[in-house]
């Protein structure tokens, strides 16, 4: 906690500053002593892909609300729907919570863990008179709906005796029929203006095996049937959901209003405890979103398969898989997270909000290391050819707790062409023909002759040191410019993939845009296998750099085919695309 959030007052001794809506609503709630005091939040992904910086925003709020007010958060895959879900999602999913430095309570949940209650419940329903079984067509069922501005119509299935619902729902769950011969549908109001509400499916046939349950049910429950019962049965307190379920509130409050409380709190975990047995209360916040990115799993799931991107941890995807290995830090998108605020209005974040938090962490903890991307040959001709000067450079200009590193500097070294020029535009400060040059951490060196090859390209450039500016002025002159090297014989070479926006325009999803693929940024990765990186970076066990005057960098997981470590720049130094 920041020193500034410390000092905010809060309203009740013992509370943390209520910095939100949602966390003046629970605190609200712990002075009354609505739920005894608990906290009990759940975060609770669909595994249908990988999470992106959207669900990071609801990991952050879900678990740091718990952690802040005493409480627990849960992990729970609400999974109803196994068409579209796969172990390999629960594994991601569960990876990248902990990266982000969250730990949920207990074990890991499964909605589907709940079937067999949930099928309870349902008989429950239907033996109340609040639901009962339908053989209307999905397409008829559409039908009868109704639209925005015209009542629906009742099914004719509608004032079935219970006991033939009891006994069809029975037969839905022993496979008896065909998908989409039957479903159970909640008796509400099909006149409701609220579409949710009018009888609202709970249950659906669906031969299919599910990665939890295998091939033990054939009718699976609907998301809004699901979701409130199981809030219900882990004592969940606050249910914390983005604006597009807020017209499922009244749905979520009437399935827990129509069944037995006292069942539902059997069926709870905390039928055996003291605590007051309270429903839990669903409350919405806006989605984060995000300008130059596209976050919609559907999109993001056919980048992955059209190959747009290599996989769901492309470095350019707003996964969290695919920004860790960018280099993005958990403390970053934390930060991040925190920084966006929580709201009930839809805002359009600037994805250099992002960027900057990530700078941020990454100028105070990133070392600094040398790595020249497009090499240009220089020979230092006072320096003899098998002498290696070690040099001991600091690992970060204003930290000297990180400690020096050793950087030899040897007769030929590399700097890079950009900081070559024998047609220099005016005020450029780094090296011309007959100019000098501090290179970073060691001499200043002056050109006296450039070699080109047959075809004019500059291919070599001879200098020599002064031998009297280590650490020191140059006497009697100014020299401005500092540029970045690296030894040719000691250092490595190594690839650099630097990575750009994915898309170059702000909305890729917006209205107007027939298709998001013709707004890719082309130079969204531009690899290059002719850098070289000075000795020590291959060394120790960082993973981040500074690479000097280039931009902060990450290793990543896979060498190339060829063997060569891989570095992936996470972000320019400066902001390239600010206005
Ligand atoms: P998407 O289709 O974009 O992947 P989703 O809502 O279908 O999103 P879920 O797995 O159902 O994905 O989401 C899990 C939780 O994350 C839900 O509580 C959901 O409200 C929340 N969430 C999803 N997207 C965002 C977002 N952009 N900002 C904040 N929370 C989000
Ligand atoms: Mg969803």
């Amino acid at each position: 906690m920041t020193d500034s959030t410390k000092t905010k007052q809060s309203e009740e001794p013992g509370s943390p500053p209520a910095s939100h809506f949602i966390k003046t609503l629970i605190s609200q709630d712990q002075k009354s002593g609505k739920y005894g005091g608990r906290v009990q939040t759940r975060f609770p992904p669909e595994p249908n892909g990988y999470l992106h910086i959207g669900h990071a925003k609801s990991i952050c709020l879900n678990f740091t609300i718990a952690a802040e007010y005493g409480g627990q958060c849960n992990l729970r895959f609400d999974d109803t729907n196994p068409a579209k879900e796969s172990q390999e999602y629960v594994d991601s999913i569960k990876d990248n919570i902990r990266w982000l430095g969250f730990e949920w309570d207990e074990e890991v949940r499964y909605s589907s863990s709940y079937f067999d209650t949930l099928f309870k419940f349902a008989n429950q329903l239907i033996a109340s008179g609040h639901a009962y079984a339908c053989s209307l067509s999905p397409e008829q069922a559409r039908e009868y709906r109704g639209t925005l501005t015209e009542a629906g119509r009742n099914s004719p299935d509608r004032d079935r005796p219970v006991a033939e619902s009891l006994a069809l729902f029975a037969k839905m769950r022993a496979g008896e029929f065909a998908e989409g011969e039957y479903s159970l549908r909640a008796k509400i109001d099909m006149a409701s203006p609220n579409i949710n509400m009018r009888d609202p499916v709970l249950y659906r046939i669906r031969h299919i095996s599910h990665h939890q349950t295998g091939d033990q049910w054939c009718i699976y429950p609907t998301y809004d049937y699901t979701h409130c019962i199981s809030d219900a049965l882990e004592g969940i307190t606050h249910s914390l959901c983005t604006l597009e379920f807020e017209d499922h509130r009244p749905l979520y409050d009437w399935i827990l209003n129509s069944l037995n409380l006292e069942s539902i709190r059997a069926a709870s975990v905390l039928a055996d405890s003291e605590s007051p047995y309270v429903l839990p209360e669903q409350t919405e916040f806006a989605k984060l979103k995000l300008n130059y990115t596209m976050m919609g799993k559907r999109n993001l799931r056919a980048m992955v398969e059209e190959g747009i991107v290599s996989g769901w941890d492309d470095p350019r995807m707003p996964t969290i898989a695919g920004m860790r290995r960018r280099g993005f830090t958990p403390g970053a998108l934390r930060n991040f997270c925190e920084s966006v605020g929580v709201s009930r209005s839809e805002g359009v974040v600037d994805l250099g909000m992002l960027e900057h938090a990530i700078r941020d962490d990454l100028d105070k903890n990133a070392p600094r290391a040398m790595c020249v991307i497009n090499p240009l040959r220089v020979e230092i001709d006072n320096i003899p050819e098998d002498e290696v000067i070690q040099l001991r450079l600091a690992n970060h200009p204003k930290d000297e707790a990180m400690g020096r590193r050793e950087v030899p500097l040897t007769r030929e070294i590399f700097i890079d062409r950009s900081d070559f020029e024998t047609d220099p535009p005016p005020g450029f400060k780094r090296l011309i023909a007959g100019g000098e040059v501090r290179l970073r951490g060691a001499h200043v060196i002056k050109c006296h002759h450039v070699e080109r090859d047959s075809r004019g390209e500059v291919v070599l450039l001879r200098c020599s040191a002064d031998l009297d500016t280590l650490g020191k002025k140059p006497e009697g002159r100014k020299v401005k410019g500092v540029i970045h090297w690296v030894s040719a014989s000691q250092g490595k070479p190594v690839t650099v993939r630097l990575y750009d926006r994915l898309f170059r325009v702000e909305n890729p999803e917006a209205k107007d845009i027939d298709d998001y693929r013709d707004c890719l940024n082309p130079d969204s990765l531009i690899e290059v296998s002719s850098a070289i990186v000075e000795p020590s970076v291959l060394k120790g066990s960082n993973e981040r750099f500074q690479f000097e005057r280039e931009g902060y960098f990450c290793k990543d997981v896979d060498p190339t085919a060829t063997g060569r470590p891989v570095f992936n720049r996470t972000i320019t130094l400066r902001d390239s695309w600010a206005g």
